[in-house]
């Protein structure tokens, strides 16, 4: 029997569900990836995870070419090509792993009704998160609307079933691979008809590792170093794990043996909490599909936000880094030059949008999807939601973050500001956060005055919620 494994954000040769799966169980398995036309026609020429995406395939086509195998690689409609393909080779099955959103939902149920009215079978499997859809819930058996029981309860299951961190190994089984029909070249950017962006982070299975290399040496300083955006605190994984240049049950599996001989400090289990946070969202856009467009709890969905030409004009200062409130600035210069943003700035840039400007969070939520390389719907919705106080266990919403404050705390020195916003190089480190209040603001030249105040967008935005009171 044949097979034909469909690898989708799971751009790895090791450790790999539906890969294992159809290796153990078929005497020639095929590889391919598909870079989708209806995904790939709502991106702009320059966008940075295609250039990700391409360096990271021809990273895993050598990895499977070092086994026997080879990938096969369309530039079609998945819809159609996987059938078509499946057919051509004349293959019993199709294996691929488990995608959790709903566009990706619907995708797969149509490619396994062609599959099935063609006589061939579509199996799927759990591989980006460690539990899924139902495996962690509450005792009355329904899904955690609340992060730290989940994340209790996540532990709780890990303990009982340490085999959810198994390896499914590859390389044993290599001999199962078929070589592709043809030898044509993977195809370049410019033939899928896009430029070639700075990734600003290492790609491909090798890359990824590398960067797990060097968190690994830092990872006790984590939960200390983790909000301070100047500092490289944090793994700077995210994109990795989007893609799946590597694997969730190795991150896994390296941090509870970390914790297993008392190593990783205050770092390891802080980390391994992010990691379940990430599930957490997964979990929710699974069983809450509706939060990519709606608000988690409905009764915020009557909120009125700002529109207009006014606050088209704050948007696109937002968008372009032009508020007058540095750290949000510089934020949003980081994320329109890299492709990345740190946490706490995401926190505090959404925040900005929604509480300082009164705008709608699917309009920042929008913007994060063009920009991030990470970018995935159940995080970005989820750290969005939680930003607007629409989400659940969301940030509550008269809790309102001050972009001086958080300026000062959490860029202390004004470094992460000085390397974003050149206009305020020459500041000192009291008068960066907010150069409108200081004599010397004449320094902080060509640099906008705020376009809000602070204290009174808070009272608006106090005022705008009014309408959920009740439902608090
Ligand atoms: P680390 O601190 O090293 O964390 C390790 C991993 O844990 C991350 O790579 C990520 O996979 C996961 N993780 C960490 N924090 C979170 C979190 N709050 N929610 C879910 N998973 C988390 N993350 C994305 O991967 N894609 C997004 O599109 C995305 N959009 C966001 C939007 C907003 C408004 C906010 C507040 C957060 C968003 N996040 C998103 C979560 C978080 O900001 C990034 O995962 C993190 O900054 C990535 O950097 P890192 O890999 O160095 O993280």
């Amino acid at each position: 029997n044949k097979s034909l494994v469909w690898f989708r954000r799971d751009l790895r040769a090791y450790d790999h569900a539906s890969l294992h799966h159809a290796l153990t169980s078929s005497a020639q398995v095929y590889c391919v990836f598909v870079y989708d036309t209806t995904m790939l026609e709502q991106l702009a020429r320059d966008d940075r995870r295609v250039s990700f995406i391409h360096a990271s395939i021809a990273a895993l086509d050598a990895g499977l070419r070092e086994m026997g195998g080879a990938l096969i690689v369309r530039h079609a409609d998945a819809v159609e090509a996987i059938p078509a393909l499946a057919a051509g080779l004349g293959v019993d099955a199709v294996f691929t792993n488990n995608d959790y959103e709903p566009g990706a939902i619907a995708r797969d149920l149509e490619v396994a009704a062609r599959l099935e009215a063609d006589g061939r079978a579509f199996h799927s499997y759990k591989d980006q998160v460690i539990f899924e859809k139902d495996e962690v819930l509450t005792l009355a058996g329904k899904p955690f609307p609340v992060f730290t029981p989940y994340k209790n309860a996540w532990l709780k299951r890990l303990a009982a079933h340490p085999d959810s961190l198994a390896p499914f190994a590859v390389e044993p089984y290599a001999s199962q691979f078929a070589a592709p029909p043809d030898s044509s070249p993977l195809p370049s950017l410019a033939q899928l008809g896009f430029d070639p962006v700075d990734t600003h982070v290492a790609t491909g299975m090798d890359g990824a590792a590398a960067i797990f290399d060097g968190f690994l040496e830092r990872i006790e300083h984590y939960a200390a170093a983790r909000d301070y955006p100047a500092v490289a605190g944090t793994s700077g994984l995210s994109v990795h794990l989007r893609f799946g240049t590597i694997s969730i049950r190795h991150l896994v599996r390296t941090v509870q043996a970390m914790l297993g001989y008392g190593g990783g400090g205050a770092g390891a289990p802080a980390w391994l909490s992010e990691l379940v946070w990430r599930e957490f969202y997964a979990m929710i856009l699974f069983r809450h599909p509706h939060v990519g467009e709606r608000s988690f709890k409905p009764a915020y969905d009557a909120i009125e936000w700002e529109s207009g030409p006014a606050a088209d004009a704050l948007f696109a200062a937002w968008c372009d880094g032009r508020t007058g409130y540095p750290l949000v600035d510089a934020a949003m210069a980081q994320i329109n030059q890299t492709g990345f943003m740190h946490n706490r700035l995401r926190m505090v840039t959404a925040s900005f949008l929604v509480k300082d400007l009164g705008i709608d969070w699917r309009w920042g939520e929008r913007y994060f999807a063009r920009k991030l390389i990470d970018y995935e719907m159940a995080s970005n919705t989820g750290g969005w939601q939680w930003a607007a106080s629409t989400g659940c266990d969301a940030q509550p919403y008269f809790r309102i973050f001050n972009p001086v404050t958080q300026s000062e705390r959490f860029d202390p020195d004004g470094d992460f500001i000085r390397r974003y916003v050149p206009q305020l190089a020459s500041m000192s480190r009291r008068e960066i956060h907010a150069p409108w209040l200081h004599e010397r603001k004449g320094a902080a030249r060509g640099y906008p005055a705020p376009v809000v105040a602070h204290d009174e967008a808070r009272k608006k935005t106090l005022a705008r919620f009014d309408v959920v009171k009740a439902a608090v």
